[in-house]
């Protein structure tokens, strides 16, 4: 809740101006048990900062993480051993996030002789069942990355998440990096294995299809900030801010009946380390109006999602 990340700039970075990039500034979201929130927005919105904090990598500048009702700032180490046990990750890259000499075994095995004390015998059974889970020969276990192709060690990955029985996994743009072709059965396992085990995700993703696909709620970033957030079907179908509208016109066809027009954003996200006055989407928003340059938008309920807009409540 409240969460900040502000990194300091460095001398020549964003045009040679000092300052401070706020990379995420204010948000909070919450994540059920056995559901998928998604994050969506374009290349310097947030989105991997806020993957970072919530896996810990970076401590927030304000603001706090909770989970299962203990903030993470007050954990003590067995607490933040068991936090980073429950939280796990899957990176866009299956080929750069697997060690090219390790085996299989060793990779997939890797996290649970680092988190739990198990006996070699109990290592090799569960590398086995996580290599059926996810769909892999068991054969696979003595081979090494280089043998399998990208979706296939992208089901290795998943396996190594899965290794210590997380609760929440951060999939950071998990199928980007692969073929169009492989995309939909690794978003398919990945639903499967949430409905079969429970499991909570963060979805990052700029692909809006597949974030609408995967996620029960959605959060849309821009510069840090939350600008529209709720139910995913409502977003996708009836997206009320700008940015949203825009995003979801140009990702997703229509359905004919619910025929909208094609909103096309003109120009670059700006830079995070000068945002834009007021509403930081001014600049490139089709229905600005003079309070938007002034005024920043509150993320208010309207139609049953919060959003961040002047063209909403008064
Ligand atoms: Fe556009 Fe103004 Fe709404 Fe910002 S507040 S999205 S500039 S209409």
């Amino acid at each position: 809740a409240g969460l900040s990340k502000h990194f300091p700039a460095r001398r020549g970075l964003f045009g040679g101006d000092h300052g401070v990039v706020r990379a995420v500034d204010d948000i909070s979201f919450s994540i059920d048990n056995g559901r998928t929130l998604g994050v969506v927005g374009e290349s310097g919105c947030g989105k991997t900062t806020t993957a970072k904090l919530v896996l810990g990598l970076e401590t927030p500048t304000a603001g706090a993480i909770r989970f299962d009702g203990r903030d993470l700032a007050g954990l003590d180490a067995v607490g933040r051993r068991h936090y980073r046990k429950s939280v796990q990750a899957v990176f866009q890259d299956p080929f750069a996030s697997l060690s090219p000499r390790m085996r299989i075994s060793a990779i997939i095995a890797e996290p649970l002789i680092t988190n739990e004390a198990v006996t070699a015998t109990d290592v090799r059974r569960r590398v086995l069942e996580l290599l059926d889970l996810v769909g892999l020969p068991q054969r696979s276990a003595d081979l090494f990355p280089h043998e399998f192709s990208g979706g296939q060690r992208q089901r290795i990955a998943i396996a190594r998440a899965l290794a210590v029985s997380p609760k929440l996994v951060v999939l950071d743009e998990p199928v980007s990096a692969l073929d169009v072709s492989i995309r939909a059965q690794i978003l398919n396992l990945l639903r499967d294995l949430q409905d079969r085990l429970g499991l909570s995700y963060l979805f990052i993703a700029h692909d809006l299809a597949a974030v609408a696909h995967m996620s029960h709620e959605i959060v849309v970033m821009y510069l840090g900030k939350i600008v529209e957030a709720g139910d995913a079907r409502t977003l996708a179908r009836h997206p009320k801010h700008p940015y949203t509208q825009a995003l979801f016109s140009a990702a997703l066809p229509s359905h004919p009946e619910e025929r909208r027009e094609e909103v096309v954003l003109a120009g670059e996200v700006p830079s995070p380390l000068k945002p834009p006055a007021g509403c930081r989407f001014h600049p490139r928003c089709p229905h600005a109006m003079p309070r938007c340059a002034q005024a920043a938008p509150a993320l208010i309920q309207v139609e049953g999602r919060m959003v961040a807009c002047h063209l909403y409540g008064t």
